[in-house]
C-alpha cells in the first residue's frame, strides 16, 4: 500500500446532487454534470477513466475507472477529504494505524487497540 495513494472512490455526487457511479465514466455523452464531488463531502474529485497501465515490473493491467480527490491548490499538501466526511475518518484510522508502532491497527471495519487499557 502506497503511503500517498490518493483515495481511489466508486462514486462521486455530480451539481446536480446525483450520485454517480465509476462506471459511469467515460460514457458518452457524459451522464453527470461537472464540477463531481466527494458523496460526503464538498472536496472536487476527478473522473479518472479505465486505462491501459504497465507495472513497475513491467507488467501491463488495466487500471479501473475511479473517482479520485482533485490535488490541493496548494503545493505538497496531501488531497484531504474535508473534516466530517466519513472518507476522511477512513484516512484518520489509517494515519494513527500507521504512527501507531504496533499499538493499534486497522481492523476490517474499526481501529482496534491492542492494548486492552485504551479500549
Ligand atoms: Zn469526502
Amino acid at each position: 500500500m502506497g503511503e500517498r495513494q490518493p483515495f481511489k472512490m466508486r462514486q462521486a455526487r455530480d451539481a446536480t446532487g446525483l450520485v454517480v457511479s465509476a462506471r459511469q465514466i467515460g460514457q458518452k455523452p457524459e451522464p453527470f454534470t461537472r464540477p463531481l464531488r466527494c458523496p460526503y463531502c464538498e472536496h472536487e474529485v476527478t473522473a479518472q477513466p479505465e486505462q491501459p497501465r504497465v507495472s513497475t515490473k513491467g507488467k501491463a493491467f488495466t487500471r479501473g475507472a475511479h473517482f479520485a480527490l482533485a490535488k490541493e491548490k496548494e503545493k505538497g499538501r496531501t488531497a484531504e477529504h474535508l473534516a466530517g466526511c466519513a472518507l476522511r475518518t477512513d484516512h484518520t484510522l489509517h494515519a494513527i494505524a500507521r504512527r501507531s508502532q504496533g499499538l493499534a491497527e486497522l481492523g476490517p471495519r474499526y481501529l482496534q487497540t491492542l492494548w486492552p487499557c485504551l479500549r
